[in-house]
This record gives C-alpha cells, structure tokens and sequence, in this order.
C-alpha cells in the first residue's frame, strides 16, 4: 500500500511535544493560576516541573546539558502552556535571554553558566532593559556601567524587570560610553551577566510591581554595583546588536503564547456557545454569537501561519526582523480579539473568576505593550519594510 498518502503525514511535526505538555499541564489546572493571580504569588511548582522536564532549557545545546531543541519547537511548548490555561511568562525569558550568552559569550562563560542554566541549579530569568525615563527609546538608556580595574562599577535603574525575584541572574544592559561619543547610534551599550545573589540588598534593590495581572515584575536600583569584567558578554559597546537577536527570538515565542492565549479563548467560547441555551435555543445558533467566535479563530489561524514563518526563518538563520514583529503584531491582535470575543459568548459570566476567562483577559491585553508596544512594531515595518520616513 503506498504510505505517502496526505493522511500517513503527521500533521504536526511537534505532536510529542505538546502531548508531553498538555499532560504536565493538566497537574496545574485553572484554581492553581487562580489562586496565585488572588495572591500574585510566583508559581514556584509550575516553573520546577517545567525545569525538571527539561522544557526551559530547550534551546540550550546537548552539548552543555540541554535539550537541544529548535525555536519552534520552543514556541510550541509555550503556545500549548497557554492554550491549556497556564501563563508561560512565569518562565519564558528563561528560554530567549540564554541565547545572547550562548550565541555571543566566550567559551569560558558557556562553560560556566549553560550546564548550570540546563540543569535547572541556576535560574537566568530576568532581563534588564526597559528604563522609567526613556522607556520605548532604549538607546536613550541612562544605566552606566564604568571599568574600574577589572571590575565594572554601575548605576542606575530599571523598570519592568520581570522575575527578578525568582532568578539567580540578569542579563543587563548598560551604557559604557557617552551616546555623543558614539560613531553609531547603537554602539556605547554592553550587556552584562548580572549575578544578582551577590548584591540583594545592598548594592541591588528590588521593588515588586503590583500590576493588573499576576507578573512578578519589578524595579530595580542599582548603586555602586560592582560586576566583574569577566561578565561581560562579547565586546564592550557592541550590547545592542547582541541583544536585538534575542529580541526576535522573544517576540516569536510571546506571539506563540498569544497563539496558545487564543486557542483557549476560542475553545471555551465554541465550547460555551454549544451548551448554554436562552431563548429556547443555544445561543451558539445566533449568527450574532458564533461569527465574532468564527471571526476570532480566522484571524488566529492567520497569526499562526506568521508565527510559524518567523519561527521557521529564525532557525534557517535568515533575516527574521520583519517577521518576527509581524507575528507578534498579529498574534497579541488575535489574542485579544478572542479574549474580548470569548468574555461576550460568556456574558456575566465571562466576568467570574471561577472560569478563569477574566484572568486571561488580563493576562493577554498585557502583549499589546510588552516586550514591544504595537506602535513601534506598526513604526518599524513601516520604516524597514515600506521605506518610509522614520517617524521618531
Ligand atoms: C508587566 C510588564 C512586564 C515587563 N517585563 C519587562 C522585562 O522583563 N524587561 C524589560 O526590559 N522590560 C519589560 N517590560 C517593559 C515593556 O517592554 C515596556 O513597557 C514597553 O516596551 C513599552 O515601554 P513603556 O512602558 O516605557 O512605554 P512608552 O515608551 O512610554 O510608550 C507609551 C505609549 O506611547 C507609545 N509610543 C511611544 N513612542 C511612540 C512613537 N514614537 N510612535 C508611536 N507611539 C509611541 C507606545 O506605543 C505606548 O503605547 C514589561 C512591561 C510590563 C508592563
């Protein structure tokens, strides 16, 4: 019998995967994240079990302990954390940050860190760029790092630095020459490797942000921190370019969570509309209720294919910038486009908290703004796509 008909193709080369996620996730159902979210407690037993399984240091090279795995495969096991309820942003900087040490440390410090980051003995899940006075311009940055000896001392202060409170390190960048003395507008930025074990307290202050959903952010203060030079990642005032291919790769997996985010939107609302019934019928036979769903799902599926082509150019090693913003643009739209439309199939009771719609409402409108707000993703295709005047 010829086996290469369309049905013998798996049609979804990551099946495994996911299955093996959908089965770890089914530990930590709707009143775990529920609980945490009234708490804005970090979910500590989440993030252990996705450590023990091996799914955060999916990117990390066989070679130093890791699984070895491609972003797609990465923005797989985030996407099915999302579509089964949970919130991956506990956890997922520790898939994307690792790659600005791995692809631009030296040996020594991929030896030191990479097996240790594998093993789940370290955690590298803060990263330090947004700043509270220059925000979105982030070559406007103010946070200093000056060579003193073989030590760089720095000062300053950042803003939105997610987990810091649950990670062991932070990549940080920092300004190491004046902007005006720069030949180019990106150079002058260096990255660090941040242990922030050292200096809790003292040198490093951190200030939890309450914020409108269950996040672990902060603000943090550094005052005559001292790093050693050896923390230095690559060459000192090349940090941006570092840092920018890191930026796709946590643009196409946040917009794989937004995938997963509407998946689950769109499953509760079809599942919903199917069952409840007023007016003697169910309310899913209502055009009016089952085109916004249909609507949403278009618009998903849309987005995914995106995802799927920034994740594949990523990999391929091609230039993947518009891509990337493309697929998080369209991905957080289509998020929030199921979240709005699942919240209305619900009527009051898209507002309980029992059905953990609210929750993930709240959790989603979140990648409108963050890593990247749509108006500098819409700024950027319009200046490095269409050719158009820079508008900032
Ligand atoms: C919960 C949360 C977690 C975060 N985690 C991290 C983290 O771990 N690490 C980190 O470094 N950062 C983090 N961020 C920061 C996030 O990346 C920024 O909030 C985001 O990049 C926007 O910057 P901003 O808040 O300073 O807004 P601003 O730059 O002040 O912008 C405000 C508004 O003005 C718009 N705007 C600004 N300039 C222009 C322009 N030229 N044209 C059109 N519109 C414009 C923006 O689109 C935005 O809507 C997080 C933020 C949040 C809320």
């Amino acid at each position: 019998m010829a086996s290469n008909t369309f049905e013998d193709q798996d049609p979804d080369p990551q099946a495994q995967i996911r299955a093996s996620v959908r089965a770890l996730c089914a530990n930590f159902p709707g009143d775990y994240w529920r609980r945490l979210d009234r708490e804005r407690a970090y979910p500590v037993e989440f993030v252990e079990a996705l450590t023990k399984a091996g799914f955060l240091a999916a990117l990390i090279p066989e070679e130093y302990g890791g699984s070895g795995l491609t972003l797609i495969e990465a923005a797989a096991i985030l996407e099915e954390i999302h579509a089964c309820g949970g919130n991956g942003a506990a956890c997922h900087a520790q898939m994307y940050t690792m790659g600005t040490l791995l692809r631009h440390g030296s040996g020594a410090q991929k030896a030191r860190w990479l097996p240790a980051l594998a093993a789940g003995d370290v955690r590298l899940q803060a990263f330090g760029v947004t700043e509270p006075t220059s925000g979105s311009d982030m070559l406007n940055l103010r946070t200093t790092a000056v060579r003193e000896g073989d030590h760089y001392v720095i000062n300053g202060q950042k803003i939105w630095t997610s987990r810091a409170e649950h990670s062991d390190l932070m990549l940080l960048i920092a300004r190491t020459s004046p902007r005006e003395l720069a030949a180019k507008r990106t150079d002058g930025l260096s990255v660090f490797l941040v242990d922030l074990r050292l200096a809790q307290g003292t040198t490093i202050n951190i200030n939890p942000i309450r914020t409108m959903m269950n996040h672990a952010s902060t603000q943090i203060f550094f005052d005559d921190l001292r790093v050693p030079g050896d923390n230095l990642i690559g060459e000192e005032g090349q940090g941006f370019r570092y840092i920018l291919s890191g930026m796709n790769a946590e643009r196409i997996l946040i917009a794989a969570e937004c995938i997963g985010d509407a998946k689950w939107f769109i499953a509760r609302a079809t599942a919903y509309a199917k069952e409840r019934e007023v007016f003697g019928r169910r309310i899913g036979q209502n055009q009016g209720v089952q085109f916004p769903i249909a609507r949403a799902y278009a618009q998903m599926r849309a987005a995914e294919l995106m995802v799927g082509e920034a994740a594949q150019r990523y990999q391929s090693g091609a230039d993947c910038g518009a891509e990337a913003n493309l697929a998080k643009l369209l991905a957080a739209d289509a998020s929030w486009a199921a979240a709005e439309t699942c919240v209305q199939t619900h009527g009051g009771f898209g507002f309980a908290e029992e059905f953990d719609i609210e929750r993930k409402f709240r959790e989603t409108r979140l990648y409108q703004v963050a890593p990247i707000s749509t108006n500098l993703i819409l700024a950027y295709l319009a200046e490095h796509v269409l050719g158009l005047p820079r508008s900032y």
